[in-house]
């Protein structure tokens, strides 16, 4: 990939640069910022330019016709181990990383990471999905972390440092990537041959949070159309009427029967209502922030409503992560939903404590 057809993100992308053109790269980071917004993309991009057979030394440009540029790009690179959450899973299970039981340490990335390279000078893991390393993978990859081969980099991929566990966190580089701009979003969409959208890209551009998995989510009318509804509730400050909290169970479900994908649209439904309080916090505070028609309605009606503590917005928006987490723990969706309307219900009335969970 050429760094001039990466559309954002032109800090870290010089920041790299310069830690290429000096040799002082470090061996393992971790890179959080929100799903789509190109972190993946970047770390394919990093790993092309570190094994590229044709780049002068010191260049952070691969020269992307060599065998080893289009080996990467095919991901047929001996020497680019990667990891991610299987579809089925709620985590990245070790056996990713040391095998299964029948095979222990014989198999998997930690493994793989030791071996001599085949084809380049060094081994580049990416690990994505690092959100859901549970302990006993965690503890698996902690020495291979502490002591990589040499020249090895290790990249992990996450969405916030909160989500990881500490020792993780304390072994790795941080980077930070920011959402995309909504400009930025509207150029990657432009130049998507795949995407099929009844909604103006400028509208899609602006609803998305600056993420391309979002926007593409977005680009669904019936999707869009739920957005626009939700957004309409949160604003009443009083979510949940006309039997809501059935739309949104009615909304997870909707296309699908896998309970993944249900329950990556309640994360979306959580992750929306995030947003609007975000927003809103920023609106009440007379901060700048982007918003589309809809957000920007809302966001407007909802600020004049507001009547109680401020920190009651951030306590919104905990409970919602704490929703998400629920969520991903598999609890029963169609049970977390009601309780979470009332509690933000709740919240907006100035009322502190929520009512106990089951
Ligand atoms: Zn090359």
């Amino acid at each position: 990939m050429s760094w001039s057809n990466m559309i954002g993100h032109r800090e870290i992308i010089e920041r790299f640069a310069r830690l290429v053109a000096r040799d002082k790269l470090a061996s393992t980071f971790l890179f959080v910022g929100p799903e789509g917004i190109g972190k993946r993309l970047f770390a394919e991009g990093l790993a092309e330019v570190l094994l590229c057979q044709r780049r002068e030394a010191g260049s952070f440009a691969a020269c992307g016709q060599c065998p080893s540029c289009i080996q990467v790009r095919s991901q047929s690179h001996p020497d680019v181990l990667r990891v991610e959450k299987p579809e089925d899973k709620n985590v990245l299970p070790i056996e990713l990383f040391v095998g299964d039981r029948e095979h222990r340490a014989e198999e998997g990335l930690c493994r793989d990471i030791r071996l001599k390279p085949t084809a380049g000078s060094r081994k580049i893991a990416i690990i994505d999905d690092a959100d859901y390393l549970n302990q006993e993978s965690a503890n698996v990859l902690l020495k291979t972390l502490e002591e990589p081969p040499p020249r090895a980099v290790i990249i992990l991929i996450g969405t916030s440092p909160q989500r990881q566990l500490p020792t993780i966190l304390s072994r790795c580089q941080l980077v930070s990537f920011s959402p995309l701009m909504p400009e930025e979003v509207a150029l990657i969409l432009e130049r998507m041959t795949d995407l099929e959208t009844t909604i103006p890209l400028t509208e899609l551009s602006a609803a998305s949070m600056g993420s391309i998995k979002i926007a593409r989510k977005l680009a669904d009318p019936t999707v869009f159309e739920f957005r626009t509804n939700w957004l309409e509730q949160l604003a009443t400050l009083d979510p949940g009427q006309d039997e809501f909290g059935a739309s949104i169970v009615k909304f997870s479900e909707s296309n699908t029967k896998e309970a993944a994908e249900k329950r990556e649209n309640l994360y979306f439904v959580a992750d929306l209502a995030i947003h609007f309080y975000r927003q809103l916090l920023a609106r009440i505070l007379v901060q700048p922030f982007t918003a589309d028609s809809a957000l920007k309605a809302a966001t407007e009606a909802a600020a004049a409503r507001w009547q109680a503590s401020l920190s009651l917005l951030g306590r919104s928006i905990e409970r919602l992560c704490d929703f998400q987490a629920r969520v991903e723990a598999n609890a029963n969706a169609a049970n977390a939903v009601d309780p979470l309307l009332s509690d933000l219900r709740r919240l907006a009335r100035g009322h502190r404590a929520l009512l106990p969970q089951s």
